[in-house]
């Protein structure tokens, strides 16, 4: 069972210079998320701390599978994800809020919790649309009754059609 506690990075125990740290994350991870998007997944997460004298630079290299529901025929399938996201935390004097790469903490902390960030990265690795084309393995197509229903019901079709981001239609064009 996974706990809040493993994301926490006692930073002032490192020494200079670079650290790195491995994530295994399953199910338990997107448990302990209230109301989290993700249920189920498998994924790595590499973290990379370079720490300096009051600044450390951090990077996240995530890469696995999230299970998620398809657009088109809202069949679950499994997603898979991949992506780097870099943080620096300085040490200020005067802490103010974060500006989103930039996170400052005061002279006194002495330990950083990576959990939240990690959540929001494997969100965020997540694409605008999902249809069971992105599927891993590539086994899986689109719910033929549920496209069928579908068809049938002019209306829900032509709002697929205008909810599809132009991305992909790029890519449909090189697989076809
Ligand atoms: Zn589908």
């Amino acid at each position: 069972m996974d706990s809040l506690r493993n994301y926490e990075i006692d930073f002032v125990k490192l020494k200079l210079g670079q650290h790195h740290f491995d994530y295994k994350i399953d199910d338990s991870f997107f448990g302990l998320k209230e109301n989290s998007l993700i249920e189920h997944g498998k994924v790595n997460v590499h973290l990379l701390i370079d720490k300096k004298d009051r600044l450390m630079n951090l990077t996240f290299t995530i890469e696995g599978i999230v299970m998620t529901d398809c657009d088109i025929c809202l069949d679950a399938f499994n997603l898979p994800i991949n992506g780097i996201e870099l943080i620096a935390i300085k040490i200020v004097d005067e802490p103010k809020e974060s500006d989103g790469e930039i996170i400052y903490l005061g002279p006194n902390a002495i330990s950083f919790n990576v959990y939240d960030h990690i959540y929001e990265i494997i969100c965020t690795c997540m694409p605008m649309t999902k249809t069971c084309k992105n599927n891993t393995p590539k086994n899986k197509l689109c719910n033929p009754q549920m496209l069928k229903f579908l068809s049938e019901s002019n209306d829900s079709s032509q709002n697929i059609e205008k909810n599809t981001d132009p991305r992909w239609d790029k890519l449909k064009n090189i697989k076809d």
